[in-house]
This record gives C-alpha cells, structure tokens and sequence, in this order.
C-alpha cells in the first residue's frame, strides 16, 4: 500500500468523487442536491444509481449489500443479502436494484422499541440516507439507513438526527434572511468528535471476567502510582501503541473517516482519536464507524479497545468531546465571530439563541448523554461535572458584558461598539482554562464534554440541533417584518434581554469546585447526578412541545426513548451486580479463605516451636474481618439485586431502585475486596492487578 494518502484515502468509499465518475450526469447533479440541499431523490434515479453503486462495490471485493442502521441498542446492526441471483440454467448474475437500494425490511422485533412496536407493527424499515456515503468494508456494501416502524415511528438514532438537522436548517435560513443573505439555501449542523479510548493486553483482558462481561472494573485497588504526575498526556507513543493507531489511521482512511488526531490521554493506558468535522450525519456515522474499527484493529495487535467510559476507578474516564457548529451550504461558519460588523451581529444573534438554548434545555443536553457507564463521570468528581454551564471565555465576556450595559468594549487598545466595529480575534481556548466546563466555546464553535465515550453522538446532536432551532425560530419570529430602520434597534434590545434573563448560565470559573455546585444551586440550574434523576425529564412539558414542534421526535417517541433508557440503565446495572457477585463468590471469597488458612498453619506451626507469630495472627485477623466483610456484602448484594429485578412494573421504580439500593451494596462489596487485594500476595490474587492492566502495554 502506498503511504501517500492521498492515494488511497476513501478507495473504498462510494463518495463524491466517484459518484461524478460513474453516475450519468443529471442523476449525479439530482444526487448531489440531495445531499447539499436535501430535494428529495427522484425515485426513478434510484435503479441507476442502484446498478453503478453495484458494479463498484463487486469491483472493490463486495459479494454482500448490507442496509446498516443505528437501532436504540448502543451499537449498529448489520444484515447481510448477497447480490446473487439465480438464472434459468443454474448460474447466477449480480443483482442490485433501486428498490434494494432504497427500502430494507428488518424484523423489528428484536431490537428495542420503547413500547412503539405494540402500537403500531413488528415491522421496521430501513431506509437510504443519500446524504451519507456507502462503503464497502469485509466483503459487504454498507448502505447507511434509517431505521423506522411500519408507522414511521423513529427506531434509530439517526432518523431524529436527520429531522434536527431539517429543523435547524429552516430556522438558520430565517434568521440569515433577516441579515440580507439571500443566497443560502441550507444550514448544516456540523461535528467533530474527539474520541477518547483505552487499550489494554488481551491476555489481561480475558483474565477479568468483568471488563468482559460489563467493559469496565468492577473491583481493583488502585496502584502506588495513578496519573498524578501527568506523565501520560501527549507523552510519546510506545511502539505497540504507535502501531496500532497506524493501522487503525490506514482502515479509517480506506472506507473515508477523516481521522486526524491521535495521542496519549491523561490516564495510564488512554487514548484518543479525533476526526476532521463534517456534517452531524456523516460524522455520526463515522464515528460509529470508527468505534468498531478501533475494537477491530486493537485485537489485531494483541489488544482490547474499551469505549467504556469509566473502565478503572481512580484515573479518569472516557468522554467524547463534541465539537458542534452550524456552517452554510456557501462555508460560512455561523460561530465564527467574523471580522465585519454586519457578521458581527449575526454572529451574536446565534450565539444568543445558544446562550437561550441551553439554559432553557440543560435537562435535554444532560438526557442526551446519560447512561449508567457515563453516571460514573458526570455524578462524580471528574470532567465535567453535571451541572450544564457554557464556558465564554474573557474576550467573549467582555463582549457580551459591555452589550448588555450598553458600553463600549476595550479589548487591549482597541475600544469599539459592538456591531460597530469588529469584534477581537478570540484566542482558542487553552485546555487549562476551562477543562471543567461542559459546554465551553472554543473560538468558532462549542464543545459539548459531557458525551460518554461509547455514546453514539446522534442523540446529543439531534438534541442540540432541535435546541437552536427552536431558539432561532423564536428570535426570527420576532424579528421578522421588523422594519429596517429599526432593525438594529430592536435586535440588540432582544439580545440584550436575552443575556439578561439567561446569563445564569454561563460560568467561567473551576466547574469542579464545591462553590460551583452551590453558586449553580442559587441560580437554579439542575444539577441531576444521574440517570435516573434526568432521564424522567425527557417528557417535560416543555421539552414534548419543543421536540414535536420541530418534528424531532413526538410524545410517544419520546415517551418510548425514556423507557429505553432506563431499561438500558437497569439491565446495565444488573449485569454489573451479577458478575460481583459470581466473582466475589468463585474467585475473591476462597482465595482469601485458602490465604487465611496458610496463615492459620504458619501460627500453629509456629507455636509448637513457641516462636512468635504475631504478624500472621495479625495479618489473618484482618483477611478474616475483610473476608466477612465481602461475604456479608456478596450476600446482600444479592438480596437486593433480587428486590430491584422483581420492580419490573414499574421501569423508573425499577431503574431507581437499581441506582438507590444496589449500587451503594456493589460499593460496598467492592470496598472490602479492595482492602483484601491490598493485603494479600499478588501471586495469589485471582485476577490481574490495576498495576499489570494499565502499565504494561
Ligand atoms: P482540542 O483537543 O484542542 O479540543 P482537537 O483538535 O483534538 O482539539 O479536536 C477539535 C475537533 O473540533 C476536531 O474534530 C475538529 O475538526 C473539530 N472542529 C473544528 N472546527 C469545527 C466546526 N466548525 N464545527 C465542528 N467541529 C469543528
Ligand atoms: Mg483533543
């Protein structure tokens, strides 16, 4: 393989590039403003592109099509028809038609539905999203498609995606019209996430039945040394590490991801991965993309990639920072702060309708990255914390500051009136200023921290999208018919009592201190600690009316993605609570017995020879105490982990229960498991130690 990428970057991804080559040129133009503008496909065009698409995917090794969605499960799914069909004398020719192209009809019955399905079918459909790339990876064409109910109920996680990304266009439109852009025809949402990730030896790997069975730790003493010295961020790569992410650089590469960065992370074993932004859609399937390959390409090497986002307690977990903007179909960035004072304005009038957004809908940006992986980040004391605040940063503070009290501001020597002048360049955000912000802008877009690692990044998007469009309609509704005399006037009147009302939102200071938690509690900002205390607030009154004002997601489709979640939640949790106890009862309880035992021999045997044995008497009263301990905790864990399953009429009871009841029990259990590991050989512990797992690759 050549080493230019240019060479071979997307060779085996049905882009733009070769859709011009191959497609006759009205269906490549009728194509291509599906994908820029969204007009829809005219259906006859689908056979032809149906045949070419074939042809290239048989060319680069394809026997299989496969209709790939983005079902409620966490992951994609993947059904595999091959393109063969038999002829009258027993061969076969390689068919593909616009219809297999267009529609797919998976049995909807195994993946999770919410409840939609008994209202209306067990049929599902997929659907081709023209507005992503198909590819071809392992001998199959990936077709990229939604996944909805014989009713057209949203079973993916794309399908409200795609609604969001409609919904804002609209409404970024309006307001870009208000400014005397005539020429923009469509707003797009874009993203690029930083993907952060662990690797660690197999061989340690299939040694600890909890990272199989649940991604993460559920026991281990932290080692003497953690990530306290920073030691591992942007350190250079180890050769094994090195290895792997060129490999995992060419295979994205080959189906079109446009992997870019790639270094260590803060904690022992941590990595991260970012991408080129693109459209929320296409980068949402990337992601998703990339996520399988890492797992794909880690086990190549002799590794195991973990998404999970706290899989070692006491180092720090794994998110996914989503850099989110919006840019028109001519390239303007709309967060770009711009250098004229007409851009100015505009610039401030969307960053208002963010600043609104978020306030109003800190709920729905929390809900959006839930989960009981993620709890372990956002509840706890780590980046970021769950109290939705935006980060401006000093040079945009004092922007909005000096607007609000109608005064001029003084950026170093330059003094002007806000959308008189232009506006200071702002400096990028150093990661040390504001690390602990959830929501920061970073000098022409905002990056959302909160996302998990495994997350896939539709929902936070889709929310996020719907969010501003909601605002942006309001403003334009406003604004609108706003004689142009009084434009200015009236425009900086509303952003002006916007900053007013929803300043309490923005925070600059140290997200993870004591005072934050307080000062965000006097302003009345939510702080929900976790799952359970959020995912109930999906079906607010104000967020249904939000959601199905825009066409994102209805009542039911809300109401089906609460249950989902908190299903997902519980069963989570009680895999968890299982495999404690199946290890603390097959693996930790004996050892520590049989350690006990050796010691109760050494003091016996000592004693005859009257020596003294206070060290192992010592030693054996404590591995006893512990022993209880876990054996005490193993047993109540059990009990309620019982208690918690059988609350099946009630998923929130049930969820709550999971969260309020037995997770402090799995604490405890842990606690003394940990205290034995500290005290007993490590030759004769039963699982690999923190210290062997994430210092040795
Ligand atoms: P840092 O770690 O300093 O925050 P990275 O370079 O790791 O930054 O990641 C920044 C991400 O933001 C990249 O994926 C980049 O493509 C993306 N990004 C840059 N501009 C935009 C934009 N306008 N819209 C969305 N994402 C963007
Ligand atoms: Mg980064």
């Amino acid at each position: 393989m050549s080493k230019n990428v240019a060479d071979f970057f997307a060779c085996d991804a049905f882009n733009d590039e070769v859709m011009k080559a191959r497609l006759p040129k009205p269906v490549y133009e009728a194509l291509s403003r599906t994908r820029k503008i969204g007009t829809p496909l005219d259906p006859t065009y689908a056979d032809v592109v149906a045949n070419a698409i074939k042809d290239w995917a048989i060319e680069h090794g394809a026997t299989h099509y496969t209709h790939w969605f983005q079902p409620m499960t966490g992951s994609t799914a993947e059904k595999h028809d091959s393109f063969i069909s038999p002829t009258d004398n027993g061969m076969i020719i390689m068919n593909f038609s616009g219809k297999e192209l267009v529609k797919g009809e998976p049995d909807a019955s195994s993946f999770p539905s919410g409840g939609l399905r008994e209202t209306c079918s067990a049929r599902g459909y997929t659907a081709w999203d023209p507005t992503s790339y198909c590819f071809v990876k392992e001998g199959s064409l990936y077709i990229p498609t939604v996944f909805v109910s014989y009713t057209g109920e949203a079973l993916d996680k794309k399908t409200p995606l795609l609604r969001s990304m409609d919904a804002l266009s609209q409404q970024a439109v309006r307001i870009l019209r208000l400014f005397g852009n005539t020429t923009t025809a469509k707003v797009t949402s874009t993203v690029g996430p930083e993907q952060e990730y662990f690797l660690i030896d197999k061989k340690m790997y299939d040694k600890r039945e909890d990272l199989i069975m649940t991604g993460r730790t559920l026991f281990g003493a932290m080692p003497p040394k953690g990530q306290e010295l920073e030691d591992q961020y942007f350190a250079n790569l180890k050769p094994r590490i090195a290895a792997f992410m060129a490999d995992l650089d060419e295979a994205l590469w080959k189906v079109g991801v446009f992997a870019t960065t790639k270094h260590n992370e803060v904690a022992p074993a941590q990595h991260e991965m970012a991408p080129v932004f693109s459209t929320t859609n296409i980068s949402t399937d990337q992601n998703e993309l990339a996520m399988e390959v890492m797992e794909k390409v880690a086990l190549k090497h002799g590794l195991v990639c973990l998404l999970h986002e706290k899989p070692f307690a006491g180092v720090n977990g794994s998110g996914k920072h989503n850099n989110w903007s919006m840019s028109t179909n001519d390239g303007q960035n709309l967060l770009d702060p711009g250098s004229t004072p007409m851009e100015n304005m505009q610039f401030l009038t969307f960053l208002c309708a963010v600043i609104k957004g978020i306030d109003e809908y800190a709920d729905l940006l929390r809900i959006s990255a839930s989960s009981a992986g993620n709890d372990h980040r956002l509840g706890a004391n780590e980046a970021p914390p769950a109290i939705i605040s935006i980060f401006m940063g000093e040079e945009l503070q004092g922007v909005l500051d000096a607007l609000e009290a109608g005064t001029t501001y003084n950026s170093e020597s330059k003094v002007f009136e806000i959308g008189v002048d232009s506006l200071p360049a702002f400096p990028k955000d150093s990661t040390d200023r504001n690390r602990t912000s959830p929501f920061a802008f970073t000098g022409n877009r905002f990056e959302f921290r909160m996302v998990g690692s495994s997350d896939n990044i539709g929902c936070p998007n889709s929310l996020l999208n719907a969010i501003v469009a909601g605002e942006l309609c309001e403003i334009a509704d406003q604004m609108e018919g706003v004689p142009a005399e009084q434009f200015d006037e009236k425009l900086k009147a509303l952003l002006v009592s916007i900053i007013k009302k929803h300043k309490r939102v923005i925070f600059n200071g140290n997200g993870y201190s004591q005072e934050w938690v307080e000062e965000a509690k006097r302003r009345g900002l939510p702080n929900y600690k976790s799952t359970v205390d959020c995912v109930p607030h999906y079906a607010d009154e104000k967020n249904v009316a939000l959601l199905e004002k825009f066409g994102v997601l209805s009542k039911a489709e809300i109401d089906a993605r609460t249950e989902i979640l908190l299903e997902n939640y519980a069963k989570n949790i009680n895999i968890e609570a299982l495999t404690m106890i199946d290890m603390a009862k097959k693996k930790y309880i004996p050892v520590c017995i049989a350690y006990a035992k050796e010691l109760c021999d050494t003091v016996s045997a000592k004693a005859s020879l009257e020596i003294c044995a206070c060290v192992e008497k010592d030693l054996v009263s404590k591995v006893s105490d512990l022993t209880k301990k876990a054996y005490d905790a193993t047993a109540k864990l059990e009990e309620v982990t019982a208690a918690a399953a059988a609350k099946d009429s009630c998923i929130l009871e049930m969820a709550k229960s999971y969260r309020y009841d037995v997770i402090p029990v799995m604490d405890q259990l842990r606690t003394a498991v940990d205290a034995l590991e500290v005290i007993t050989p490590s030759d004769k512990w039963p699982v690999p130690a923190y210290s062997d797992i994430i210092f040795n690759v």
